[in-house]
C-alpha cells in the first residue's frame, strides 16, 4: 500500500475529524502545545480538557510557569496525576527561559534536551507547532499501524517500537502537512482505531487496512503482558479541628507522590494498620482501593483528634485547594467537605 494514499486519505479525514481543544488553535501556541502534551500523557482528554483553561490563566507564559514556586505548580495541577510531569514540566520551562532566552526551540535535538521531553513530545511539538517533518509515535499511533500492516507483535518489544518509528517517518515524509498528518494518526487512534469497540466502518483508511482484510481487528496488537503490582496499605486520619480546619502533612521529596499534601498517613506493605495503633480514639470511616501504575494501593480511612506537629499543620479548606494532592488523598478529603 502506498504512503502517499494512506497520509492523503487521514489528512483529509482530519480536517472534518478533529475534535475541539483550546490547545488546536491556528497557528499554533507553543507554549499551550507543550502544556497540553505535558498534561496528555497518560491522562484521559476529558480530564486535561477540565484543567488546562484554569493551569495556562494562573500560568499565561513560559515565563510565569519558570518563576513559579513548585507548590503552586502542584497545586494547580492537582487532580491530574502522575505528578513528576507536573515537576517536568516546570523544570523545562525553566530551562527554556535560561537557555533559550524564554523561546521554545522548534528542532527536535534542541527539544529532547529539555526535561520531561522525550522523542514522542519533540515529535509532536516540531511538527504540529513548527510544521517540521517529524514524525512521532505514541500508544495509539502504533496500535493503527500495527493493525494498518497487521503487525501481531507486543508494543514493548525494541524491534517493532523500532519498526512503528520507520512506518511513521514513511507516512510523515509523504504527507503535505506533517503536523495534521501525525495528529490524525492519533486521532484515528484515540475516536476510530481504539483498543476495544473498534469503529472501521468510520475509518479513511479502511480500504487500506491488513488487519481488516484478515479479520485480526481484535486481536492484533496482543495484549500487554502486565507485571503484578505490589500492594501498599495506607491508614489515612481526618482530624477535624473545631474551625473545620483539617489535619495536613506533606510528603518526602523521594517516591510516589513525592512532595504531595496529604491528611497523616501510616502506610504499610506487610499488612493494614489496626485501629488501636492509629489512636486512642480512632474510629474507621471508610475503605476504598487506589490503584497506580506500580501499586494497588488499600485506603482505611479514620476519625480521630491529632495534635499539630512542626510538620503537620491545621488548614483551611481554601488552604487545601492550593496544594498539591493526589487524587487518592482528594477522596480522604472528600469525607470532610467538596474539593475544587
Ligand atoms: S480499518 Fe479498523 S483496524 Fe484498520 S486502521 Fe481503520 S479502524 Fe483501525
Amino acid at each position: 500500500m502506498s504512503d502517499r494514499k494512506i497520509a492523503r486519505a487521514l489528512e483529509a479525514w482530519f480536517v472534518d475529524a478533529a475534535r475541539e481543544m483550546p490547545w488546536r488553535i491556528s497557528p499554533r501556541d507553543p507554549y499551550w502545545s507543550l502544556v497540553s502534551e505535558f498534561m496528555l500523557q497518560q491522562t484521559q482528554v476529558s480530564r486535561v480538557l477540565e484543567k488546562f483553561g484554569p493551569f495556562v490563566e494562573r500560568f499565561p507564559s513560559i515565563q510565569s510557569l519558570a518563576e513559579a514556586d513548585e507548590e503552586e505548580v502542584l497545586g494547580e495541577w492537582s487532580g491530574l496525576g502522575y505528578y513528576r510531569r507536573a515537576r517536568m514540566l516546570h523544570a523545562c520551562a525553566k530551562a527554556v527561559v535560561e537557555n533559550h532566552g524564554g523561546v521554545i526551540p522548534s528542532d527536535v535535538e534542541s527539544l529532547m534536551a529539555l526535561p520531561g521531553i522525550g522523542r514522542y513530545t519533540a515529535g509532536a511539538m516540531a511538527s504540529m507547532v513548527f510544521g517540521d517533518r517529524e514524525p512521532l509515535v505514541d500508544g495509539n499511533v502504533m496500535r493503527v499501524l500495527q493493525r494498518l500492516h497487521n503487525v501481531d507483535q507486543q508494543q514493548t518489544d525494541p524491534a517493532t517500537i523500532k519498526w512503528a518509528w520507520e512506518r511513521a517517518t514513511g507516512l510523515v515524509e509523504a504527507s503535505t502537512n506533517p503536523g495534521v498528518l501525525n495528529e490524525s494518526l492519533m486521532e484515528l487512534g484515540a475516536t476510530v482505531c481504539t483498543p476495544k469497540k473498534i469503529r472501521c466502518d468510520w475509518c479513511p483508511v479502511a480500504k487500506m487496512c491488513e488487519a481488516l482484510k484478515a479479520g485480526t481487528t481484535e486481536s492484533v496488537p496482543p495484549p500487554k503482558a502486565r507485571a503484578k503490582r505490589k500492594e501498599l496499605f495506607c491508614a489515612s486520619v481526618l482530624s477535624v479541628d473545631d474551625d473545620g480546619r483539617v489535619l495536613m502533612e506533606q510528603r518526602g521529596s523521594g517516591g510516589m507522590w513525592a512532595n504531595m499534601w496529604q491528611v497523616p498517613t501510616i502506610e504499610r506493605e506487610d499488612r493494614p494498620t489496626a485501629v488501636d495503633e492509629v489512636g486512642d480514639d480512632a474510629e474507621l470511616v471508610d475503605s476504598f482501593v487506589h490503584q497506580t501504575t506500580h501499586r494497588i494501593v488499600r485506603f482505611d480511612v479514620y476519625r480521630c483528634t491529632l495534635s499539630e506537629l512542626a510538620d503537620r499543620r491545621y488548614k483551611t479548606q481554601s488552604q487545601i485547594n492550593r496544594l498539591g494532592i493526589s487524587n487518592a488523598q482528594r477522596k480522604v478529603l472528600g469525607l470532610v467537605f467538596d474539593q475544587d
